[in-house]
């Protein structure tokens, strides 16, 4: 594919309106600005990659491409140059310093249109997170550089910073009061959906067991419950299986060009059965299990 750019990826400079910050450094700030940029602290700690390898990238490429045929989403192929294996020391500190938690189970993470995933991962935990983060990888997101100045004793200094506004369905936004957050949880359950749906549509090299593929083609690997929260809302306020294939199609859209079809099918569902609520529910479910809990009671979903 000659053209290799994301089809549904937005990043600009914010428009800041601060007039201490001089035209010539919005100017060269915009000159410089790249809609993607690699994390320059892990792309050093980058291992070579095997040819096997870039025959897995082209295998989840070609699932891709037929996981959305007919499904009016444009194509997009995730070139190897895009993915990067990571010793797991310096992606787990990294991920110290920028979220302060330490997760001994994250496998990677998606940044600015590429995936960065840790390199001492099993070979089925490799394909499980492989296509877990290829899907958050293909996502609608949104993103804004602002630049800023911050002014001293000594004078003033000037720099960029990065804010990601949007990722799938969730929403980051700056209010006054610190950062406010929608859609985490409900993001990755349709994630982790779509990635069991990817893994369906690949043919996996054949010295792969059969075993294996099955597991890998029939189970969700993570997030379960926040995908069980969806199944159940979907059948008990829209009547509908998330294994419908119009449901389906419209879910994926949502994640991946923002198209509001399934919203508004939830919505009027919800509006139906005296819940008006309810979408602003699930939005609030963040990716931890307890959150479930409470939005499952909020929602009236009861073992
Ligand atoms: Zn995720």
């Amino acid at each position: 594919m000659s053209e290799n750019k994301h089809p549904y990826r937005e990043a600009y400079i914010a428009n800041t309106r601060d007039h201490r910050i001089p035209e010539e450094l919005l100017q060269m700030a915009e000159a410089q600005f790249s809609p993607e940029q690699v994390v320059d602290e892990l792309i050093q700690y980058e291992c070579e990659k095997t040819e096997e390898f870039e025959e897995l990238v082209g295998m989840f490429n070609m699932g891709y491409q037929k996981m959305i045929h007919n499904m009016d989403i444009e194509p997009y192929e995730v070139g190897a140059d895009k993915i990067h294996m990571i010793d797991t020391y310096a992606l787990l500190q990294h991920h110290f310093e920028q979220v302060g938690a330490v997760d001994g189970k994250l496998g990677g993470f998606v940044h600015d249109g590429h995936m960065y995933l840790r390199d001492d991962l099993d070979f089925v935990s490799f394909l499980e997170r492989y296509s877990h983060e290829f899907m958050h990888l293909v996502s609608k997101t949104k993103k804004v550089i602002e630049v800023f100045v911050n002014e001293q004793e000594w004078g003033a200094m000037y720099g960029t910073r990065y804010k990601t506004l949007r990722s799938g369905v969730h929403q980051i936004s700056e209010r006054d009061t610190g950062t406010v957050q929608y859609g985490a949880g409900l993001n990755e359950a349709i994630t982790e959906l779509f990635a069991l749906q990817l893994r369906k549509h690949t043919n996996f090299p054949e010295d792969v067991d059969n075993e294996t593929v099955a597991d890998l083609q029939s189970n969700v690997t993570t997030y379960e419950s926040h995908i069980e929260i969806l199944r159940e809302v979907l059948r008990k306020y829209a009547e509908v299986d998330i294994e419908d294939e119009t449901v389906k199609s419209e879910m994926l859209r949502m994640h991946i060009k923002g198209d509001p079809t399934f919203l508004k099918r939830l919505h009027k569902a919800f509006r139906d059965n005296d819940m008006p609520e309810g979408i602003k529910v699930l939005f609030s479910m963040n990716s931890t299990l307890e959150s479930v809990r409470e939005v499952r009671a909020q929602l009236g979903i009861t073992e």
